[in-house]
């Protein structure tokens, strides 16, 4: 990865007096100072150093996996632009890369391109990584992946104490005899970012039951009267949260406890979808078909009500694109969920 002017420690000037008692007190306090500009850098700097750490990594996961992974770099290209265009000050695919790899890119994958400013990203970029990162290792090597995503959290989180780009926690999920499935928190900058992302993801992404049970309580912070579809996970089911760049295990928030039924003494509620035990879920769904059948979602939706919750979301996603007058949304996701 190229580095920002200013992203490296300190190093000792070459030519300054070696320490005589004179010249040391003034060196010992700049050297402070500029630690602590280090840590503080313009959050625009870390929004750009962080899309090109997250597309680099992508680009070499790319060219080292046996699978056509090719998809994936379109995807996480695309959801990039289009949270650099949301983003304040908003930046255009050309101010994030540099022209050589601007030039590259818009050959090889011109989509992302052309459709960042009116289609809307599935999912985070940083789940698009996760994806490629569990293609690459496996699934089961849980090991190899959190410690991949470690090491790339860490080099975003350099110089800065913002979140910007990456997710803080990972969600894996499984049966007593399934694979391992894997999710992230939301990557996301910003309250509207976060919210258009969760509806999107309900619309475009998530295993069907997810989405219901999120729009159960999306975006309104409480159940809705006319659609109850949070569930009670089967006891086998096993949800296992972790801080991304400590390693550390969590504990389930109170709104994940809300939609999938499972136990926690945590009070805290972060925003119903945004927690990684959502797209953990919503892959074990899509990959064991079985603990489907095993669901026992509350039942009250008929048809109706399941489309009123829809476009109750739907116009809160509207109001929140309305902020962005850059993007003029077509209606449709990228990639296309159901292409014909
Ligand atoms: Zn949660």
């Amino acid at each position: 990865m190229e580095e920002e002017p200013g992203m490296t420690e300190p190093q000792p000037d070459r030519n300054a007096p070696r320490s005589s008692g004179l010249f040391r007190t003034p060196r010992v306090e700049e050297e402070r100072d500029d630690r602590n500009r280090i840590k503080n850098l313009p959050e625009e700097i870390v929004f750009k150093r962080n899309a090109r750490i997250l597309i680099t990594e992508m680009l070499e996961l790319n060219n080292r996996t046996q699978q056509d992974t090719s998809m994936l770099v379109e995807e996480i290209l695309h959801s990039v632009f289009f949270l650099g265009q949301i983003y304040s000050p908003s930046f255009s695919p050309r101010s994030l890369l540099d022209d050589d790899m601007f030039d590259a890119l818009e050959k090889e994958y011109p989509q992302p391109f052309q459709l960042y400013s009116t289609r809307l990203p599935r999912r985070s970029p940083f789940s698009c990584l996760l994806e490629m990162v569990v293609c690459f290792y496996g699934q089961e090597n849980e090991d190899q992946i959190r410690n991949k995503l470690k090491d790339v959290v860490h080099q975003m989180k350099e110089g800065s104490s913002s979140q910007i780009l990456f997710s803080s926690t990972i969600c894996i999920s499984h049966t007593h005899n399934s694979c391992r499935y894997y999710g992230v928190s939301m990557s996301t900058r910003g309250r509207s970012a976060g919210e258009i992302l969760v509806a999107a993801s309900c619309f475009s992404n998530w295993h069907r039951s997810v989405s219901d049970a999120v729009m159960t309580y999306y975006p309104d912070k409480q159940k809705k009267s006319y659609f109850s579809r949070n569930m009670q996970l089967p006891p086998d089911v096993k949800c296992e949260v972790f801080n991304i760049s400590e390693g550390r295990p969590m504990d389930l928030c109170r709104s994940c406890s809300d939609l999938f039924g499972l136990d926690t003494t945590v009070k805290k509620r972060w925003g119903y979808g945004h927690c990684a035990e959502a797209e953990s879920l919503s892959n074990l769904f899509k990959g064991e078909p079985r603990v489907i059948e095993q669901l026992k979602p509350e039942v009250n939706a008929n048809k109706g009500n399941r489309m009123k919750a829809k476009m109750r979301v739907l116009n809160h996603l509207k109001q929140q694109l309305k902020k962005f007058d850059t993007f003029k949304w077509d209606g449709k996701f990228y990639p296309n969920p159901n292409p014909k």
